[in-house]
């Protein structure tokens, strides 16, 4: 399969499409190393080798941020600076778990000794797409071996460069053989295959939504355990107390960061009415000053969208935007950096769109900002409610009481105050509603790559 670098449009890589019967012989190598010196290996020092994986992430950052950059688009600040630093980081601290997940003594009626176990799943399947490739893949990867299982990684088509850049590292430092397997291939072809493959206990996904229910219902035949991360359409609401400057901010960050291919991007601004028609002006001529540039640049803020494909899906949405009704105030169109190549888009934003457009429904995932108004706290929270997803907000006020009683009625898996789309290795991520099921990152990750066993010993 070939690999593009959507800032140029050329061929950067060919990488195998791998077929069935390679999905067949990676569960083979998986499990025969479960059954190997993995499964005996004392858990310190399966901490030790994630340790040694950050270590050799961290020397390689240089050449494994460049890669991020060229198959994804992003500016090589955020590869360099930000997700690459962070999946190490993702590595360090699921090191530090390996040797603490415990189980527990238990008070029965009998005379009976009762203790709980918690064992790993066994053979876990990790299915990333194409925004954060290497991070994404970190936040499964890490504490599925910190507890003690096996790997089979399968990165997005479009980005499968980090991934194995990942898989030589882990080799470098020693892994053994067949506990990090990484397989390239095409959704329809290689992930359906992990999904059905009776040797895989768990699949942990990120991807869109109807990805999502295709896989919960193709996992049922062999009654795997899941967790879902899916899609957002994340409301960044601002109440007129707030910092308005820093809100605007926190407004463009929410939604220009990383092209707006973050999924849980503040896609939809919800704007207090008395407010609206200032701050929209401030977000748009923030909007207007980001220019795309080369992402090798170190100075680029705004790179390339991921793919052809995406950039038509995001240009389709500005039509369909503009066919309801919403009001242009920013961007809108595909742009370039004068090299007359790749997927760049400007930064765009829509004020007067009303709860049902399209626009304010679907995910896009680009920069595209759809600004909405509200009259009081409770209609800003029905608005921001009236998803199928839920997957992060933000609320954005001086106001203590309000911040807290918003927080309480936001149906969101993560809601942010006076900032947005920050995030920490030790702070569970994930979503409710359609937005998937299961936490990612902290200590909460760890109890979805465990089962619980009880054990009990008769003492009468
Ligand atoms: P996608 O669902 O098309 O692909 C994701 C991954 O699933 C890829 O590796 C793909 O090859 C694989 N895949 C596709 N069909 C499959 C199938 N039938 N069986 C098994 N695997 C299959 O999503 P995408 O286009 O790569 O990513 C964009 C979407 O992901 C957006 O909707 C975004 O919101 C969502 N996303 C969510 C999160 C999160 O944490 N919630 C993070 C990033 C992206």
């Amino acid at each position: 399969m070939p690999v593009v670098n959507p800032a140029t449009e050329a061929v950067i890589a060919e990488v195998a499409a791998a077929t069935a019967a390679d999905v067949d012989a990676a569960v083979s190598a998986a499990r025969a190393a479960l059954a190997g010196p993995w499964g005996q290996m004392p858990a310190r020092e399966r901490g030790r080798l994630l340790w040694r994986m950050a270590e050799r992430l961290t020397e390689r950052i240089d050449e494994i941020a460049r890669l991020e950059t060229l198959h994804n688009g992003k500016p090589i600040r955020e590869s360099r600076h930000v997700e690459i630093p962070l999946s190490a980081e993702v590595l360090q601290y699921y090191a530090g778990w390996a040797d603490k997940l415990h189980g527990e003594t238990v008070p029965v009626s009998a005379n009976g000794l009762v203790y709980t176990r918690r064992e790993p799943l066994g053979v876990v399947a990790a299915i990333v797409p194409w925004n954060f490739p290497l991070l994404l893949a970190m936040w499964k990867v890490a504490p599925a071996l910190a507890a003690g299982n096996v790997v089979i990684l399968k990165p997005a088509s479009q980005t499968p460069l980090t991934a194995l850049a990942f898989g030589d590292l882990a080799t470098e430092v020693g892994l053994p053989p067949g506990v990090l397997n990484v397989i390239t291939g095409a959704g329809g072809t290689v992930g359906q295959a992990l999904v059905e493959h009776p040797g895989i206990d768990k699949i942990a996904f990120t991807g869109d939504t109807s990805t999502g229910k295709h896989i919960m219902r193709s996992a049922a035949d062999t009654l795997k355990h899941i967790t879902l991360e899916l899609g957002g359409k994340s409301p960044n609401i601002v109440f007129p107390d707030a910092d308005l400057d820093a809100a605007v901010r926190g407004a463009t960050v929410g939604i220009f960061y990383g092209k707006g291919e973050v999924c849980a991007a503040g896609s939809r601004l919800l704007v207090d009415a008395s407010i609206k028609d200032q701050f929209i002006e401030k977000v748009a001529a923030r909007a207007k000053k980001m220019v795309a540039g080369d992402p090798l640049d170190p100075n680029t803020r705004l790179g390339a969208i991921s793919s052809k494909a995406q950039l038509d899906r995001v240009l389709r949405y500005v039509d369909i935007a503009k066919g309801e009704g919403a009001t242009l105030v920013a961007g809108g169109s595909r742009t370039d950096i004068g090299t007359g190549k790749g997927y760049f888009m400007q930064p765009t934003v829509f004020a007067d769109v009303r709860p049902e457009m399209t626009i304010a429904r679907e995910e896009i995932f680009g920069p595209v900002l759809a600004a909405i108004e509200f009259g009081d706290a409770d209609e800003a929270i029905a608005r921001a409610n009236d998803s199928m997803y839920g997957l992060a907000a933000g609320i954005w006020t001086r106001d203590l009481k309000k911040a807290h009683y918003v927080a309480s009625k936001l149906q969101a898996g993560l809601v942010w105050v006076n900032t947005y789309n920050v995030y920490d290795v030790g702070a569970s991520f994930g979503g409710y509603k359609q937005s998937g099921f299961g936490r990612e990152l902290g200590q909460h990750a760890l109890d979805y790559y465990t089962q619980l066993k009880t054990v009990w010993v008769d003492l009468a």
